[in-house]
């Protein structure tokens, strides 16, 4: 015998488990159930896939037993089993590290804490919420010998040495005091029923009949084992299908959406997909989890592929089944097997279409996934080139003059002689509609999208055209040719007039800007900065840094100034001003100040303008 000590995570959970603030305790039946399911899915795998285990004949089956007097409950499955390290390692410590940072998040707050819970699927460890104590007896397929793991939820467990003749799990549940009603067929019955009817492998609960005045026990199905996905759609009912996902993703809350699609022809194979109506806590690690599982003639196969969905999809759940892929596939196989590939396509772009179907008929419930999911979609845009129009209808952005504009709405939108779709990108929202950089945009009332997303400036590079108009950054520099075409002979003039100027101030700050021009995008403010159209802007420039691309050459930005602005105007008139230099400098810094970038050297700036006000006062 061995004692062991749990992870502080796992005592985290426990404590919250065992003071039960989760209030939807039946559902450790569903979880229980839900590992019986994924061993017996891993053991048959392991008969297709593996010499040792092919010619292992067995019967997948999960039981219920129940015994009244002794308070005790018991689900067994006859699937992998665990051997002495993958008990230590499965129910002692918490492997995965998304699981463990998804931990570190719970807070105390009992109320926060269990909503959380709720979305992050509560596993074996719930069954403490009615259990004072477990033990589970376990035989690895495979293996001669088996072992039992015992604890009482605190801080504590034990595994011995056991004896166990087929291969699997029995998990046995000391009841709690007060809890009683788990003891009950109905009751039983009923959980099964709404939270595990569809899995694929039968249920059976063993229950006692009076037979000629004798008392007689027997196993009876109480699921379908229909493997939802499998049926046809005006066979399942809304409820079911909300259940199955549950049951399918441990979240406790309703889907948005789903998804489903039986296709026969030339390519036979079901899918079935969801769009959580929560986050998944993962979504923005790394190493998240997918979320689609693939099975193979309802034999499941993996649900750890990422290559599934594509990964500006990572929030889909589902399953992908296929008929026509052989049993025995590898992964490395599943890689460039022809016919998968050809279900992702299709897969996505179905997704992808009913996504637009949502936004058209129930724009309120677009909403919901659009502020959920719509920065994780977005990536797609530079990700996949195929769907990329499909994508941009997706899209909505905030702008000058509303929220939720869609490329297409933007478009309806145009004012008479406008030429492009004009967009700002940069950190924050604020700043942005302030940026000078939309003055005359603002001016004129042309809207302009405001593009705060981090990702939107990596994104917005990629989109020049929508729908056969182009789509221009208001802080590239040719935005202005084509705002200016009508007045080019006034602006003529006004380049002479302001020459001089120009060339003084281009020499003055030629370390620091790539040209000196005078603007027609500004209407207040001097000056402002843009940069060259082959150039990455401001935001796309952080980004890169962010990204870790911190070798970037610098980037010289243009000075652009306002010929109609006061300052400017009294430059260009007495250009031998002792003064140029510095104001050449602070309408530089500034410029750069309204764009949210940081000054080289801010005390050089203060010092400039102290010197400026001491003069005038
Ligand atoms: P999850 O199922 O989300 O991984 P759990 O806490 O429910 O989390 O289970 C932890 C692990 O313990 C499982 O991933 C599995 O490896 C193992 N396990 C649990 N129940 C069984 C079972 N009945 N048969 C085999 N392995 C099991």
């Amino acid at each position: 015998m061995s004692k062991h000590k749990f992870d502080t995570e796992i005592n985290q959970l426990l404590d919250l488990m065992i003071h039960s603030l989760y209030s939807n305790k039946e559902i450790f039946l569903r979880e229980l159930i839900s590992n019986a399911s994924d061993a017996i899915d891993k053991l048959k795998f392991l008969t297709i896939s593996d010499e040792k285990f092919k010619d292992l004949v067995f019967e997948p089956r999960i039981e219920i037993e129940t015994d009244k007097e002794k308070k005790k409950l018991i689900v067994r499955d006859n699937g992998i089993g665990m051997n002495e390290e993958d008990l230590v390692e499965h129910l002692g410590t918490i492997a995965k590290s998304g699981t463990k940072s998804f931990l570190s998040q719970l807070s105390g707050d009992a109320k926060k804490d269990s909503s959380l819970i709720g979305q992050f699927g509560v596993g074996f460890y719930s069954a403490f919420m009615v259990a004072k104590k477990i033990e589970v007896l376990s035989k690895k397929a495979g293996d001669e010998k088996a072992y039992k793991w015992v604890s009482s939820g605190n801080g504590e467990y034990e595994i011995k040495e056991a004896k166990k003749k087929t291969q699997g799990t029995e998990v046995i549940l000391h009841l709690k005091d007060g809890e009683e009603e788990f003891l009950d067929d109905w009751t039983i019955e009923r959980i099964v029923k709404k939270y595990s009817n569809h899995i694929p492998f039968p249920i059976y609960l063993l229950k006692e009949e009076e037979k000629d005045g004798k008392k007689e026990k027997k196993f009876e199905q109480i699921n379908k084992a229909s493997a939802l996905w499998r049926l046809n759609k005006n066979e399942i009912s809304d409820e079911e299908y909300i259940d199955f996902y549950k049951q399918l993703t441990g979240d406790s809350n309703d889907p948005l959406h789903w998804v489903h699609t039986n296709a026969e022809g030339t390519l036979e194979y079901s899918t079935l997909f969801y769009i959580p109506s929560v986050a998944p806590f993962d979504l923005f690690r790394v190493d998240y989890q997918p979320g689609v599982k693939l099975y193979v003639k309802r034999v499941f196969i993996t649900d750890d592929d990422k290559e599934l969905m594509p990964t500006y999809l990572r929030f889909v759940r589902g399953i992908i089944d296929s008929e026509d892929l052989p049993l025995n596939v590898s992964r490395e196989i599943l890689q460039q097997n022809t016919i998968l590939t050809k279900i992702k396509k299709t897969s996505v772009k179905k997704i992808l279409n009913e996504l637009k179907k949502i936004k058209e008929k129930d724009f309120d419930k677009y909403l919901k996934f659009w502020k959920l999911f719509g920065k994780v979609l977005k990536e797609g845009v530079y990700t996949d080139f195929e769907n990329k129009d499909l994508l941009l209808d997706l899209m909505l952005f905030k702008s000058t003059k509303r929220d939720n504009v869609s490329f297409k709405e933007y478009k309806e939108a145009m004012k008479e002689g406008q030429k492009s779709i004009y967009y700002i990108t940069g950190e924050d929202e604020k700043m942005l509609k302030n940026s000078p950089l939309i003055e005359s945009f603002k001016d004129k009332d042309i809207e302009v999208l405001i593009m705060d997303d981090e990702v939107d400036a990596l994104i917005m590079p990629m989109v020049t055209e929508y729908d056969k108009t182009p789509v221009k950054s208001v802080s590239t520099s040719d935005i202005d040719e084509e705002q200016k075409e009508e007045k080019k002979e006034e602006d003529k003039k006004k380049e002479e007039e302001f020459s001089k100027i120009l060339v003084k101030m281009k020499e003055i700050l030629k370390d620091e800007v790539k040209d000196v021009k005078l603007s027609s995008r500004l209407k207040e403010s001097p000056a402002c900065i843009v940069f060259d159209k082959n150039d990455p802007d401001f935001a796309m420039q952080e980004m890169l840094k962010q990204m870790g691309q911190s070798d970037l050459p610098k980037v010289k930005p243009i000075l652009e100034i306002n010929p109609d602005n006061e300052i400017v105007k009294k430059l260009s008139q007495n250009d031998s001003l002792a003064e140029l230099n510095d104001v050449a400098y602070i309408l530089y810094d500034q410029a750069r100040l309204i764009e949210g970038m940081k000054l080289e050297d801010s005390s050089e700036f203060v010092k400039r303008i102290n010197k400026l006000v001491a003069k005038t006062l």
